[in-house]
C-alpha cells in the first residue's frame, strides 16, 4: 500500500518526514503528475503558497484527477494551504484568491489571524487525542463557517481549527512541523485501517522545536 504527498510546492519534506516515522520508505510517494496518482490509497496536501498549488494544480491536471477521487471518498489529509485548496469557498482576499477543489464543506479567510500573530505555536485539542497538539500556525487560514457536510475535529478556544468531511481531514495548522506524528497516525489508521501505521505512543519521542515557513520563498 502507497500514499501520496502532493510534491507541486510547499511543505512536502516536512511530510513525507513525518510519515518517515509511520510507513517504510517505498510506501511514500511524491506526486506530480495525475498518473502518480494510480496505486495510491490516500494522498497528503502540504501547506505552502495555496495561488500557487492552485496553478500548477490546473496545469498538471491533478485538480480534475483529484477531484474526482475525492468524490469517490480517496482520503485526503490536508494542512494550511491544502485546507485552501480544498474549500468549498473562499472569502475575499488581498491578492486574489485560489481557485479551489472546491469539495470541503467550509468557508476559509486566508491569511486572517492578524500581523502579530502571523506566525505562532498553540495548544490545540483535537478529537480522540487525548493530549492537546503543539499546533504550528503560520500565516494561518482562518475557518469562519463550517457547513452541514463537514464536522470539526480541532478546535484552539473558540476557534475551530481543523474539520472533517468524511475521509477528508483539513487543518488550518501544521501537522507536520509539530514533531508529534499523532494527526499522521489517526489519519492513516481511519484511511487505511488499524494496524497499518505503526503506534503513534512508539515514534512520538522525538520533538523538534525548528519550524520552517513553507511559504518563505513564495511570492504571495
Ligand atoms: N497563507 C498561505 C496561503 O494563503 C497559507 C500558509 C501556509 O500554508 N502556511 O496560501
Amino acid at each position: 500500500m502507497k500514499v501520496g504527498v502532493l510534491a507541486l510546492q510547499g511543505d512536502v519534506p516536512e511530510h513525507v518526514r513525518a510519515l518517515a516515522g509511520l510507513l517504510p520508505p517505498d510506501a511514500i510517494v511524491a506526486v506530480t503528475r495525475p498518473a502518480e496518482l494510480l496505486g495510491i490509497e490516500a494522498l497528503f496536501l502540504p501547506g505552502g503558497e495555496s495561488t500557487t498549488i492552485g496553478r500548477l494544480l490546473h496545469e498538471s491536471g491533478l485538480d480534475e484527477a483529484i477531484r474526482t477521487r475525492l468524490h469517490a471518498g480517496f482520503p485526503v489529509l490536508a494542512t494550511c494551504a491544502g485546507l485552501i485548496l480544498l474549500a468549498r469557498e473562499i472569502d475575499p482576499t488581498p491578492g486574489g484568491a485560489p481557485e479551489t477543489l472546491g469539495i470541503l464543506d467550509v468557508t476559509i479567510r486566508r491569511n486572517d489571524f492578524g500581523r502579530q500573530r502571523e506566525s505562532f505555536e498553540a495548544e490545540v485539542d483535537v478529537d480522540g487525542l487525548k493530549e492537546p497538539f503543539p499546533g504550528v500556525f503560520i500565516r494561518a487560514p482562518r475557518i469562519v463557517a463550517v457547513g452541514p457536510r463537514a464536522r470539526p475535529i480541532a478546535r484552539w478556544g473558540d476557534e475551530v481549527v481543523g474539520v472533517r468531511q468524511g475521509s477528508i481531514w483539513g487543518f488550518s495548522f501544521h501537522p507536520e512541523l509539530a514533531g508529534d506524528p499523532r494527526i499522521h497516525a489517526r489519519f492513516l489508521e481511519a484511511a487505511l485501517g488499524p494496524g497499518y501505521a505503526k503506534t503513534a505512543s512508539h515514534h512520538a519521542t522525538t520533538k523538534s522545536t525548528k519550524h520552517t515557513d513553507p511559504t518563505a520563498t513564495a511570492s504571495q
